[in-house]
């Protein structure tokens, strides 16, 4: 069930990954210009501006009616699996917990770390606030809070202190007996403060990647280098990487263009549009068409199964 979209944006390259190197490269200066694609209109547009954000049942513009309809058509497995972020945030009455795993021979501090907490925390705002007051979704705002972390060398984790920073140092690895991916059922009877302690998602930050990452139900993979960077910096989409493999957590999947022979791995199902954050590295921040990519696999996946109602028609 693991689909690692692995290097999904940008230019990262990863020896151990078996993938091809993504090869899109990240334009910032062209991301929000208006393109025509056969002479159709599309613009990257900011979720957070599009009036048919204020819709709140399906109702997606019409110019995206298609594409949609495309990609959820593309989607097999993903329609019925049961353990997106979605069914976790639910499990947790509104809440997301994370172990990091600091696999890095670089330090991050204390200070560091808590801001990583924060951003994660921002980010997966994001995507929450694409569904709030939308088709029935229950937590408009999700709590999200690191609980353990376990590092390579434990001295990486500069001026830990377990007590002060109120999250449990797992050693070299974070616990599977706590790992809501091992234990879907939300029994964790071997875990050592059992659900308490639990965490759904395990963030794995590593040396040796780059530019890109990786992302499913079981978390994500991003390069340790890009996150201290992106921690220093004050642009809003700085960690625009972790939002796009979020996405994936979310059950969304990548759009890789098959004319580009280094990268034929999907087909590209966007349609008439060109710029959106699932596909890598055509924008850094939620697009409408994100958006509704998301509230369509709500709609259509969490929804029905989490609200115990049937599945709507349009969805087949
Ligand atoms: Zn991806």
């Amino acid at each position: 069930m693991r689909q690692l979209c692995a290097l999904c944006l940008s230019l990262g390259l990863v020896a151990s990954l078996t993938v091809p190197e993504a090869v899109e490269q990240i334009q910032r200066g062209l991301l929000t210009e208006e393109t025509r694609l056969d002479g159709t209109p599309t613009v990257a547009v900011r979720a957070v501006t599009a009036s048919s954000m204020q819709k709140t049942t399906w109702d997606p513009p019409k110019h995206l009616l298609t594409p949609l309809k495309t990609v959820w058509d593309s989607y097999t497995w993903e329609k019925k699996y049961t353990n997106w972020a979605f069914q976790q945030i639910y499990a947790n009455e509104g809440r997301l917990s994370f172990c990091v795993k600091w696999d890095s021979s670089k330090k991050i501090t204390r200070n560091e770390r808590s801001t990583l907490n924060k951003e994660l925390a921002i980010q997966i705002q994001k995507w929450i606030d694409v569904l709030a007051g939308y088709d029935g979704w229950k937590y408009p705002k999700v709590r999200v809070r690191i609980k353990a972390w376990a590092a390579k060398e434990k001295a990486n984790l500069v001026g830990l202190d377990a007590e002060a920073e109120k999250f449990t140092y797992h050693g070299s690895s974070c616990d599977k007996a706590c790992y809501r991916y091992e234990h879907k059922d939300g029994h964790y009877t071997q875990c050592p403060e059992k659900k308490k302690g639990h965490f759904d998602m395990i963030l794995n930050l590593r040396d040796n990647l780059h530019g890109g990452g990786s992302g499913q139900d079981f978390g994500q993979t991003l390069g340790s280098s890009d996150i201290l960077k992106e921690l220093k910096s004050t642009d809003p989409d700085r960690m625009h990487i972790f939002l796009h493999e979020m996405g994936h957590s979310f059950g969304l999947d990548d759009f890789y263009n098959p004319e580009n022979t280094n990268n034929k791995r999907k087909p590209d199902r966007s349609g008439s549009q060109s710029r959106f954050l699932m596909k890598a590295g055509s924008a850094v921040f939620i697009t409408e068409y994100d958006a509704w990519m998301m509230r369509n696999m709500w709609s259509c996946n969490g929804g029905p199964q989490l609200r115990n109602i049937p599945v709507p028609t349009y969805c087949t």
